[in-house]
């Protein structure tokens, strides 16, 4: 199989956010961390939010930022991280809403319960309505700012390998980040759905590390034959998240191999 070699992503110099400043949801961990250490180096301020404490505070010593101990369900907390991050650098500029779960509990619709779905509801979704809101608020008055909201594949077909509430959430995510980005464009707001495709994070590896078969399930489906790396993730948000994306709103911004337009792949 022919593989096309994936490009350290974090190790590029392009400086287009010198000053600005980026809440990054989720930032302690996979296409979050990548994506904080990213636009680090582009020069933004950077604000990590994450329920894990330990992991959280040193990806924001990493990249010199602040870490904000955040529940993203969580309506008061995510107030409280956006107005830190505005206290702490003047703006709010680019809000990464990127946190969100997988858990193996959410599978077919046959056998997932009322209480998974809304507990995937709640983290995938509800987060992006909470953080958008939040965002919005400091974005409207400073006339400017980009959203980019984390959707999936899933969010534009269908899988046998189910997980439902999952599905049903980035669908939400997209919808939600098309409406808004529709809603605020003549305010200078940019709003759009990054859809990733499997990327090759700690989730996915553990999941596959333990059953080869569920990796090679998927892997066929990749006309480049290779998971995505979250440096990809994160260069395809540094460049949502500049003005170098000024005419780019409303969309969903599909970074997936060419998974999504595939019908055959290559052998
Ligand atoms: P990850 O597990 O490496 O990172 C997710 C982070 O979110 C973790 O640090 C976790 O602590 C944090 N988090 C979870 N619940 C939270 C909460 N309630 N409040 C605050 N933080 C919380 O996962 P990842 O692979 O980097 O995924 C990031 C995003 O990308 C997710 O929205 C995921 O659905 C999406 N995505 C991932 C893939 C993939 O293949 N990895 C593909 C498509 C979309």
């Amino acid at each position: 199989m022919n593989e096309t070699a994936a490009t350290d992503s974090t190790q590029i110099i392009c400086r287009r956010l010198p000053g600005r400043t980026a809440v990054v949801t989720g930032g302690a961990s996979g296409i979050g961390l990548a994506t904080a250490k990213r636009l680090a180096s582009e020069g933004a301020n950077i604000v990590i939010a994450d329920t894990n404490a330990d992991a959280g505070a040193a990806a924001a010593e990493a990249v010199g930022g602040l870490f904000v101990a955040t529940d993203v369900t969580d309506q008061d907390q995510v107030e409280n991280l956006f107005q830190t991050a505005f206290d702490t650098y003047g703006s709010v500029d680019i809000a990464f809403n990127n946190a969100g779960v997988s858990p193996p509990a959410d599978a077919s619709i046959t056998e997932t319960g009322l209480d998974v779905w809304r507990k995937v509801q709640d983290i995938n979704l509800t987060s992006v309505y909470l953080c958008s809101q939040a965002a919005l608020k400091h974005m409207r008055r400073q006339g400017r700012g980009s959203i980019i909201n984390t959707a999936s594949f899933v969010a534009l077909m269908g899988s046998a390998t189910s997980q439902v509430s999952y599905t049903a959430s980035k669908g939400g995510v997209l919808a939600l980040s098309r409406e808004l980005g529709v809603e605020f464009a003549k305010e200078g707001i940019r709003v759009n759905a990054l859809c990733p495709g499997p990327v090759n994070t700690e989730l996915l590896r553990e999941l596959f590390a333990k059953d080869p078969e569920m990796a090679a399930r998927r892997l066929v489906h990749v006309p480049m034959g290779r998971f995505a790396e979250a440096g990809e993730m994160a260069a395809a948000v540094a460049f949502l998240a500049s003005d170098d994306a000024s005419f780019v709103t409303a969309q969903s911004f599909t970074v997936d191999g060419g998974l999504t337009n595939a019908y055959t792949t290559p052998l």
